[in-house]
């Protein structure tokens, strides 16, 4: 999971990629970095942690130049290594370019194989890097059904070549000297949004909300399968792949990874959520007396679910937003208490009642068995834990850190066997069919379920 934020045509372009990575420092806390164009030389600053920690004021400053990328990193297993902080960027025959990514590469290791027998040396183990050296070393002419620009004439064919070799997840924002190039995979798994604002700059971010802070407005998506260019020549778009794709927009960024103020794959993450929630009640009507959400992941689905079965919602739960993701937790002891370093029950709202709780997803399990236990040391008369998305039971190859198919409980354990170990009085999963059901409720279809049934799109 990452994020990632492009500028065109902004005096403030290092500025206004610090405010838009802001805004999606929720798809990655490990590093960040920006890189800006002034017109002739690209520079970049890189840093672990979170954004406001990396960038000041002072060096921001020194960031010259109207056209800028950025990127915030979740660093997946092993992958937590500085130099695979992006934006990458290479000089090479055809000039300087800096490329930011999110998604994931199925291929990247074999391509990354051939290439080392070829001579390349990779600097990173990030599959991103597999991008640069595809597009420094191609050579192909471009599919003979583009006409192209002339300003992409030499450039562009080489972007080209390097997606008809890889195959995944791919949102990617390209930085030339002079240009901006966002590109989309085929099956448009991770989210990429246009944007505009009122003095003529273009934005290109992962989701929506980082054009809220930045008082853009949202144009349109990047297609599936398309590459669109903005220079001063305008803003042209190509479709290099012949062939066609069904989409397969991750699933999983409409149950919990983007921010629910914003517009993804051309709707809004709060209604859908909240719709998930309506549509666990009404497969799953449970006698209680209060709805609590797992703040702030359940919060939606936990609306949804007491609108339509009229139980009462109570913030049962309040959280801790103090707590980073980057807190030491060195002894066992300390690490069994996170949750609750996260999250304490209300006693007051909590003793003597039916609670349903409601969370968006179970992984592992033992987030949920500690909140199921702390509910029940609050007094909590009935626990009935709800998942607004089905059982996770396969791992997700497209760029989302889910753990491997060992720790995935549902894969490992029937329901009846999870609803033990966490301790609950039931347990109820969204059905597949609900959570796609919930999720088309305005025109959207073609979702990636994989990592709820085991139906890879691509492999
Ligand atoms: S496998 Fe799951 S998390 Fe990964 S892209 Fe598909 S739906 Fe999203």
């Amino acid at each position: 999971m990452c994020g990632v934020f492009g500028v065109f045509n902004n005096p403030a372009a290092s500025h206004l990629t610090f405010l838009g990575l802001h805004a999606l420092q929720h798809r990655g806390q490990e590093a960040a970095g920006i890189a800006v164009s002034d017109g002739y030389e690209i520079n970049l600053k890189l840093g672990e942690g979170l954004v406001n920690k990396i960038f000041t004021e002072e060096e921001l400053s020194q960031l010259k130049g109207d056209i800028a990328i950025g990127h915030v990193r979740y660093s997946t297993s092993g992958g937590s290594d500085p130099k695979n902080i992006q934006p990458f960027f290479a000089h090479f025959y055809g000039g300087s370019f800096a490329i930011v990514h999110n998604g994931n590469l199925v291929n990247a290791d074999e391509i990354k194989k051939e290439l080392e027998e070829s001579g390349a040396i990779f600097r990173s183990t990030s599959d991103t890097e597999v991008f640069v050296h595809l597009i420094a070393k191609a050579k192909e002419p471009p599919p003979s059904h583009i006409i192209l620009h002339k300003n992409d004439e030499e450039f562009l064919p080489l972007v080209f070549s390097a997606m008809s070799k890889v195959r995944g997840a791919y949102s990617l924002i390209i930085l030339r000297e002079n240009q901006l190039i966002a590109v989309r995979d085929p099956y448009g798994f991770r989210p990429l949004a246009l944007g505009k604002n009122s003095k003529g700059s273009y934005f290109v971010a992962s989701e929506t909300c980082a054009f809220d802070i930045i008082d853009a407005e949202y144009l349109r998506d990047i297609k599936p399968g398309e590459v669109l260019v903005i220079d001063d020549a305008g803003m042209r778009s190509y479709f290099p792949l012949d062939h066609t794709q069904n989409p397969k927009k991750c699933i999983f960024e409409f149950v919990y990874f983007a921010r629910p103020d914003s517009m993804i794959f051309q709707d809004w993450v709060y209604e859908i959520r909240k719709e998930m929630g309506r549509m666990l009640a009404r497969e799953f009507k449970v006698d209680a007396d209060i709805v609590v959400p797992v703040l702030d992941s359940g919060l939606l689905a936990a609306m949804g679910y007491a609108e339509e079965s009229g139980i009462p919602l109570e913030i049962g739960l309040i959280r801790n937003h103090y707590i980073g993701r980057s807190f030491i937790q060195p002894k066992q002891e300390i690490r069994d208490l996170s949750v609750k370093l996260k999250l304490n029950p209300v006693r007051q709202v909590i003793e003597g009642k039916r609670v349903v709780v409601v969370d968006d997803s179970l992984v592992r399990g033992t987030t949920s068995k500690k909140i199921v236990g702390m509910l029940r040391k609050a007094g909590a008369k009935e626990i009935h834990l709800l998942l607004s998305s089905p059982p996770v039971i396969s791992p997700c190859y497209y760029g989302i850190d889910t753990p491997t198919k060992e720790e995935l409980i549902a894969a490992n354990k029937s329901i009846e066997e999870i609803r033990d170990y966490i301790g609950a009085d039931s347990l109820h999963y969204l059905s597949l069919e609900g959570m796609v059901a919930a999720a088309n409720k305005h025109r959207q279809k073609g979702f990636c379920t994989a990592c709820f049934d085991g139906n890879y799109p691509v492999l």
